[in-house]
């Protein structure tokens, strides 16, 4: 058994980690889970978004899944999930998005989004200035890039794509406007590339080009490395385009530690109804049994996921155009798995 930390996190997070955890007890996933708090629940018992148990469970797993968390917007508490990876250093976030059904808008996209994790406008230093008498007349927001964790996230990128038998990495940027932040980005990624010249082919885009070439003909995108803001963006965009939110999952990934999650958020306006679409989450999961080495249960919990979407829209969610319950779709990935 492998020991990994389960954080069912809020909004529909209980219920679909639930479903998650049955369905891979049924496929015969062996981890042995650490049950934490984190967010809401952990405000409500602890006073404390991110308990230290919390903390001190994904240092002695390395491994966790988790649900969904709640971030207030315009103030409050930081967010728990940019705290987690800034605390296990988890530099690289993995989000595959690709075709699970035929007959939507594309075909046979299968692509990669690899974003800086760390760093960028997510690591901002924020304040206003007061102008008359408008105490936040002035907003200002200053992120930083550093040569090194542009250099981890392109190595990890082109690495991936040698491991994963994967053609071409594309580098997103903006260096002609940002050209400190995203032109350092740029620079070391392409030095990067110079390393790998023969094995992976390279090309590079400007972030609002890239945007639109994704929005119309996803299919040529291999795999794309980019910086934190905008891989938090084009990966919602690629999620969009190939089944929407209910489908995409990510893995963040550090040296010592890794935690899997779906790319949707905590959803309240459909909390505790029994409608949440747990296959992000389950996808999330299958990458999780990939990162251990289990390829061949992870595979299998794939093809049971497609052959659900396939059969038909009655038992699937409504965010997937069904009118099925999370226990209709789980019952039936089950079946699947059991097929
Ligand atoms: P959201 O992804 O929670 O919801 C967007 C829309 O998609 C909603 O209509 C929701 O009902 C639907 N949806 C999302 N997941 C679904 C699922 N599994 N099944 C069916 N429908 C689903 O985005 P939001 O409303 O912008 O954010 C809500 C909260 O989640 C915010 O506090 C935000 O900060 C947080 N959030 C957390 C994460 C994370 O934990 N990694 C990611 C994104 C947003």
């Amino acid at each position: 058994m492998i020991d990994a930390t389960l954080l069912p996190g809020d909004g529909i997070g209980p219920e679909i980690t639930d479903a998650v955890v049955d369905i891979l007890d049924h496929l015969g996933a062996p981890f042995k889970w650490d049950t934490q708090l984190a967010g809401l629940a952990a405000i409500d018992r602890d006073g404390d978004p991110l308990p230290q148990e919390t903390l001190d469970s994904i240092k002695r797993t390395g491994l966790a899944l988790k649900g969904p968390l709640t971030t207030p917007i315009g103030g409050g508490f930081k967010s728990i999930n940019v705290r987690l990876r800034q605390e296990f250093e988890l530099f690289a976030n993995v989000r595959p998005a690709k075709t699970l059904v035929p007959g939507g808008r594309f075909e046979g996209v299968d692509l990669v989004i690899m974003r800086e994790n760390l760093e960028g406008l997510y690591a901002v230093e924020e304040r206003f200035e007061a102008r008359g008498d408008d105490p936040k007349a002035v907003a200002y927001s200053s992120g930083y890039n550093t040569r090194v964790e542009c250099r981890r996230i392109a190595e990890f990128a082109f690495d991936y794509a040698v491991r994963h038998n994967r053609k071409r990495v594309t580098i997103v940027h903006k260096a002609n406007i940002l050209k400190a932040l995203s032109g350092l980005f740029l620079e070391e990624s392409q030095a990067v590339a110079k390393e790998y010249e023969g094995r992976v082919e390279v090309d590079d885009r400007i972030v609002d080009a890239c945007a639109m070439q994704l929005a119309m003909n996803p299919e040529q995108f291999d795999i794309l490395v980019t910086t934190n803001l905008f891989g938090d963006i084009l990966s919602d965009l690629a999620a969009g385009i190939t089944g929407g939110l209910g489908l995409a999952p990510g893995a963040n990934i550090g040296e010592d530690a890794a935690i899997f999650e779906a790319v949707h958020g905590s959803a309240p306006d459909i909390a505790g109804q029994g409608k949440a679409n747990p296959c992000a989450l389950l996808m999330a999961s299958a990458l999780m049994l990939d990162h251990v080495d289990q390829t061949d249960l992870a595979t299998k919990l794939r093809e049971a996921i497609q052959a659900t979407l396939l059969s038909g829209k009655e038992n699937l969610t409504g965010d997937l155009g069904g009118t099925g319950m999370t226990r209709d779709i789980s019952a039936a990935i089950k079946d699947n798995l059991s097929a």
